[in-house]
């Protein structure tokens, strides 16, 4: 059975049905990672909603074609990269030192996405692999006349696009036509002409291009990729909320002043993870990073669950005992699962509301994919699991249900564990559990804590668990 799910669309802040282009299959585009340093979990829970929105779609019964870029290009790689390097280091030895910095934090990423179950997109394109492309289309844009070169670099001219601003709705009055930016990063404020292609600056590595030695600007590339990879119409293009603008308004800009025509139909933002009342940022130096968390021990698919079981469309404020609830709701969900698993117990006999099980479950059903369908309420939906498994646990504890009741619930289980990922059949989460241990023995080693390794070690023992140091580093185990 397909599903058609609804989510709030920014282009016309309503929330809509998703109806693909093409039946049955969904394209969808998320801007990827910067990969100058550690992502935080700010940056993590917007990767967590994707993975919770493409495992809905793809749970609902549809195909989801899925493109999540690596941005191994922009300001701040470039800021990171080459200090060490000497006034005169040649251009080879500066793509080098770029690349040795991104490659290192590009494998931090995709091993945080592991450890946080996050399903990795079908293409994972680096920026810098698709130049030719990033030149064509600016080429393009030129032709029409929606670009201009000013002294090698080239800027995007919104004031030839009648929809420039339609993402983030904003007033046209208020644009300053002619006036133009450098930067990647800018505030709302400064509404302007947008780079293109930066011509090259002493102490940075450059291409060739048409217009000279330069470098891509970071909005340019997002459109290259994802037209390339996913073609001219978008079912879904998403990001965190500070991407509408000027991000996202100018992959619009790019992407339609060149195709002609709508581009992406639905777009969809997921708010900010705050501490204390502020945005997690690398620049307010207020994040945790995965590992630091890990390092705490805290389990990172209880941070999965405490970030996914808030609405994406609400800010949430990170504290240790949101995580501590997440860890109590995994744990009910868990028992009750071993519970089923298991056999019934004679029970004391008929309870004073008696109740069906398998409607009781197709109740819960019902109302678990009615909220999940309307722009993602995980709140809801995970209120249907919690009162079916106190309303079955009651009846359990009387009449105990059958084998097939049991097989029936479990596969429900199966089914939203298809989206939240967090609780597995017992195998599974014994794995997780297991390696989320050698993770933190592994961070504690790093970080010289002895002790701490050593009590995980022993914790590890304990469970019956033999760790095998391997050659190459990494730590192998197997059940005692
Ligand atoms: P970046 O690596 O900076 O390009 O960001 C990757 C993603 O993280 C983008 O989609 C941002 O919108 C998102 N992001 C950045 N900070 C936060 C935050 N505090 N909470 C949620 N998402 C964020
Ligand atoms: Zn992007």
């Amino acid at each position: 059975m397909r599903r058609t799910l609804s989510l709030f669309n920014t282009l016309t802040r309503k929330v809509e049905p998703v109806i693909p282009v093409q039946e049955g299959r969904i394209s969808l585009y998320t801007c990827g990672p910067t990969v100058y340093n550690y992502a935080h979990i700010g940056n993590l829970r917007t990767f967590l909603f994707q993975d919770l929105l493409k495992r809905t779609f793809r749970t609902a019964g549809l195909q989801v074609r899925h493109c999540m870029n690596i941005t191994d290009v922009e300001d701040k790689i470039i800021r990171d990269s080459q200090g060490a390097l000497p006034a005169d280091a040649s251009n080879d030895s500066r793509h080098a030192a770029m690349k040795a910095l991104t490659d290192r934090f590009t494998a931090i990423f995709l091993e945080d996405l592991d450890t946080l179950r996050i399903q990795k997109a079908d293409f994972l394109p680096r920026a810098t692999a698709y130049l030719p492309q990033m030149i064509r289309l600016i080429q393009d844009l030129e032709a029409k006349d929606l670009a201009y070169v000013r002294e090698g670099s080239v800027y995007y001219r919104i004031a030839g696009l009648p929809q420039y601003g339609c993402l983030a709705h904003l007033d046209r009055e208020g644009m300053q036509a002619g006036a133009s930016v450098d930067a990647d990063e800018y505030e709302r404020d400064s509404v302007t002409d947008f780079v293109l292609w930066k011509s090259a600056k002493p102490g940075e590595p450059w291409w060739d291009s048409p217009w000279g030695p330069g470098r891509p600007g970071w909005h340019i590339e997002c459109s290259a990729m994802g037209l390339e990879l996913l073609g001219e119409r978008l079912d879904i293009h998403s990001g965190g909320v500070d991407l509408i603008f000027p991000h996202h308004e100018n992959e619009i800009a790019q992407s339609e002043g060149s195709l002609g025509h709508r581009w992406v139909n639905h777009w969809v933002h997921g708010e900010f993870l705050m501490v204390e009342g502020q945005k997690m940022a690398k620049s307010l130096g207020n994040f945790f990073t995965l590992h630091d968390l890990v390092a705490k021990g805290v389990d990172p698919i209880a941070l999965r669950y405490a970030i996914q079981s808030n609405h994406y469309r609400k800010v949430l404020n990170f504290s240790f005992e949101g995580l501590r609830a997440a860890e109590n709701s995994l744990r009910r969900i868990r028992a009750f699962r071993k519970r089923m698993e298991g056999e019934g117990q004679a029970g004391s006999g008929p309870w004073k509301e008696t109740l069906e099980p398998l409607a009781r479950l197709g109740q819960a059903r019902e109302i678990f994919w009615a909220a999940m369908a309307d722009d993602l309420n995980t709140p809801e939906a995970l209120a249907a699991i919690f009162t079916l498994i106190s309303d079955l646990n009651a009846q359990d504890d009387h009449v105990a249900l059958t084998r097939e009741e049991r097989e029936e619930v479990l596969a429900f289980l199966d089914e939203t564990d298809a989206i939240f990922a967090a609780w597995p059949r017992e195998a599974l989460s014994l794995d997780a559990e297991v390696e989320a241990l050698i993770e933190a023995r592994r961070v504690a080693k790093a970080t010289r804590n002895w002790a701490e390794a050593d009590r995980v070690r022993d914790q590890l023992k304990a469970m019956g668990i033999v760790l095998e140091d391997r050659k190459d580093g990494t730590v192998g185990w197997r059940r005692g």
